[in-house]
């Protein structure tokens, strides 16, 4: 049985990747290194290079391979981009999920676990967020992965492909050994974004609106650890190998930090002042997004074990200190 992951050479693909092969899986990673990273991908997994929504690359592996189960991270998912630019979400997202599930459809392989997004919901109007609530998005990634949950439903429906999807809200952290983690450019996500001030790389930090509804005023987000988000998807693919039906689940903490309660954090982390200043509203940001995930607990028996903030920001600091380039490939 061999795991082909898709986007497995991105920040939470190769730590799934990595968890893994460390379960002792098969694991091949397919990713086209426009954002990914060759170094992050564990080197006991093999490695093809090609885009998704390259039918002829997706066959020619799935003929070379013999793949039982997909895990599908290959996408974009910069929600400020995605406001710019969204014809490149909805080509990649949604194009590139077409493609492979007419590969999919064509080489007989039934299960995939793929990444979608808490920003499905759009501005929640209850938190936390249950799976059941309402998906309207408020921006094109949102709506690129919501457009993404539907097609495959439809799929399923007709040609039997199972699937869980996944909608993370914020993820954050590396793997704790420090070999792996966060390397994005641009970077545009809080707490690295916070670290590379502490770290002195970034001299001007922003905290993007203080006059939203909430404790503070700055939005609040709900941080998963990235290790802790991997083994969901390995759980998730566990699921389905067992004959369960598709189905979607929310990961989360069920807490909430709102933007300067994550500053503080990492004050504490770092022992840095990290000076920031209150700037404008960044357009498409939602005020609240805390999950409720309790039923990924339930049905997959999912168990994170980073419960804490801090904890969180800890193992991103440790990974930020000893690889202030990230992999150095850009
Ligand atoms: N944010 C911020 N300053 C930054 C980057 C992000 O204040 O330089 C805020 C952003 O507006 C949002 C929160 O941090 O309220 C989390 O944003 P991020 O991009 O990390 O994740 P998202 O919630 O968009 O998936």
């Amino acid at each position: 049985m061999t795991i082909a992951v898709l986007g497995g050479a991105g920040y939470i693909g190769s730590h799934t990747v990595a968890q893994l092969v460390k379960a002792g899986e098969d694991v091949i990673v397919l990713d086209n290194l426009i954002t990914g990273h060759r170094q992050a991908v564990a080197s006991k997994a093999r490695f093809y290079q090609g885009d998704i929504r390259d039918y002829q690359f997706l066959s020619q592996v799935f003929t070379q391979e013999k793949v039982t189960g997909i895990i599908h991270f290959a996408a974009f998912s910069i929600v400020p981009e995605s406001m710019q630019d969204p014809l490149k979400y909805f080509d990649n997202n949604t194009g590139g999920m077409i493609t492979l599930l007419e590969a999919m459809k064509q080489f007989g392989i039934d299960k995939i676990v793929f990444s979608s997004t808490a920003a499905t919901y759009g501005e929640p109007q209850q938190v936390p967020i249950h799976e059941d609530d309402p998906q309207i998005p408020t921006n094109p990634y949102g709506e690129s992965k919501l457009a993404m949950e539907k097609i495959i439903k439809w799929a399923d429906q007709a040609y039997g492909i199972h699937f869980v999807a996944l909608r993370y809200f914020n993820v954050a952290g590396a793997m704790p050994d420090g070999t792996i983690g966060e390397d994005h450019h641009p970077e545009t996500h809080l707490i690295p974004i916070i670290l590379q001030a502490a770290a002195g790389t970034r001299d001007n930090l922003q905290i993007f609106g203080d006059d939203y509804p909430t404790k503070d005023g700055t939005n609040v987000r709900d941080y998963v650890h990235v290790v802790d988000l991997a083994d969901a998807h390995i759980l998730a693919m566990q699921y389905l190998q067992a004959g369960n039906p598709s189905d979607a689940f929310n990961l989360g903490s069920a807490t909430g930090f709102s933007n300067l309660e994550i500053l503080h954090a990492a004050r504490q982390v770092t022992g840095e002042a990290i000076p920031a200043k209150i700037g404008p509203r960044r357009p498409g940001d939602p005020s609240t997004l805390i999950a409720a995930s309790d039923k990924a607990r339930k049905v997959l028996g999912w168990q994170p074990h980073f419960d804490d903030v801090e904890a969180v920001i800890k193992t991103a600091w440790n990974w930020h200190r000893s690889h202030p380039e990230g992999y150095g490939d850009r």
